[in-house]
């Protein structure tokens, strides 16, 4: 069996397996003022200040086969975009990781999306000083979530060129702080459908590409990899594909990439956490590579999936498991 076969398979075969589960916290769990609750019960008070003005910051780790990838460098990421933003969070990274693990053991999910988001809190910052006012901390767990599912990452998916929003410009919102000021996002996903495709990709409006909702650009022209250096976050997933990258031989840049880069690549990939490597195959109703995926493509996508069972990169979750599969007890 291919390699994407395997992947695919273990994943359905536990998938199938928390589905017969009757634990309350397996559709999702949420850590809301210390507070533990299903997810779809969680609640945010109206008065947020990242509820009413979208002031705060988020990260975004994964958990795979009951080990979580690459966490140490989502927190790196989130401390840094917390400080851009003059934001603090209101508990150590020692804390909130041992409480994160917590809430994936409870709620037995194996294949998770996490997410943790820190909000300007209860005052907004005018006439306020940022080092004054108490930050709230969200964070919540549920079933792993594909931007690309399965079925479509088998024959890669369908992608614009945005022409009716660019990327907001660095100057106007830091995009290497991750945040869900998704305005521009939310257009390229209208146009995108509108246009029978399902994923945007945004420029510079300088004829650059920049990412997408939610995930990085990889182009691949004569066995180099391309991705953009300026307008996007500095994504984890990334990262891995650079490593994955180097470690096969191949020439990764990290640079101005124009659009015309796109129009005549060999390969184009998006990589995100919640997804991994995301193959596409048709840019602009035309496709790419023959409409096929490509063997470069193909051997980084194998890479990732390998990498979330190096020690180097993940740890295993403590689930206290006994004898039938069934969580102890944890909390
Ligand atoms: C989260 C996100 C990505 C992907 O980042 P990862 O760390 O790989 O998950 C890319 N672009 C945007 C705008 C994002 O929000």
């Amino acid at each position: 069996m291919a390699t994407m076969e395997k992947v695919f398979a273990g994943y359905e075969a536990r998938k199938a397996i928390l589905a017969q589960n009757t634990n309350p916290f397996t559709n999702g769990i949420a850590w809301v003022a210390g507070k533990l609750t299903p997810l779809k019960e969680a609640r945010i008070p109206m008065m947020d200040q990242g509820f009413l003005r979208s002031d705060l910051t988020y990260d975004v780790p994964a958990v795979w086969d009951g080990r979580f990838f690459r966490l140490d460098d989502h927190l790196t990421r989130f401390d840094a975009s917390c400080k851009k933003l003059r934001l603090s969070m209101p508990l150590s990274r020692q804390e909130v990781k041992r409480i994160l693990e917590e809430m994936v053991a409870k709620s037995e999910i194996r294949d998770a999306y996490v997410e943790i988001i820190v909000t300007r809190g209860m005052k907004g910052v005018r006439g306020n000083d940022p080092k004054d006012l108490i930050n709230s901390l969200y964070m919540f767990v549920q079933p792993y979530i594909w931007v690309m599912e399965p079925d479509i990452q088998r024959v890669g998916g369908s992608a614009i060129i945005a022409r009716t929003v660019r990327r907001v410009p660095p100057g106007s919102m830091d995009p290497t702080v991750k945040n869900l000021q998704w305005g521009d996002f939310t257009r390229g996903l209208l146009e995108a459908a509108d246009r029978g495709a399902t994923y945007p990709f945004l420029t510079d409006g300088d004829t650059n590409l920049t990412e997408g909702a939610g995930f990085n650009i990889v182009v691949v022209k004569g066995g180099v990899l391309y991705t953009p250096a300026r307008g996007v976050l500095e994504g984890v997933t990334r990262k891995s594909v650079i490593d994955v990258a180097k470690d096969n031989g191949f020439e990764v840049r990290v640079e101005l990439v124009p659009v015309e880069r796109a129009y005549c690549a060999d390969e184009i990939f998006m990589c995100t956490t919640a997804g991994g490597i995301m193959p596409i195959t048709s840019l602009d109703g035309k496709p790419v590579n023959g409409g096929g995926i490509g063997d470069t493509t193909k051997k980084i996508w194998d890479g990732y999936w390998a990498m979330h069972y190096d020690p180097a990169f993940s740890f295993k979750i403590n689930y206290t498991e006994t004898e039938d599969g069934r969580i102890k007890s944890r909390l």
